[in-house]
């Protein structure tokens, strides 16, 4: 199991471009599209199938992630593959989505007053 860990960080590691300022590791493969919400993420692929290399590295150095936990990135730099606390780190999907409705009810409050009934009826012929 090392010997293919250590196989699959080499592979990783001869198309990563340290940053000396941040610390980063950029990633200089293929990336996720250019648009949507898992655009423009480090991409490779490993034993046929096509994975998210930061995700990929943080395993190798972490072990797995839990079904329920992401890999978010500290550093705000999406092509960072640096599996170091100061760049990847591990939350919960439920924080990310907890997150994500509070921000949407907060632009929503000052829309309520029956629009949303018209919008709910996908007007059947
Ligand atoms: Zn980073």
């Amino acid at each position: 199991m090392s010997g293919r860990r250590a196989r699959i960080r080499q592979k990783i590691m001869l198309r990563v471009h340290v940053d000396p300022e941040t610390g980063c590791w950029i990633w200089t493969g293929p990336r996720s599209g250019k648009q949507g919400r898992g655009a423009g993420y480090p991409r490779m692929s490993l034993d046929g199938a096509t994975v998210a290399v930061h995700r990929t590295m943080f395993i190798i150095e972490h072990g797995p992630i839990p079904p329920k936990k992401q890999i978010d990135h500290k550093c705000r730099n999406r092509l960072c593959v640096n599996p170091s606390p100061d760049h990847l780190e591990m939350v919960t999907h439920l924080r990310n989505m907890l997150r994500r409705d509070a921000a949407k009810r907060g632009e929503q409050k000052h829309d309520h007053g029956g629009r949303e009934d018209r919008a709910a009826k996908p007007g059947k012929p």
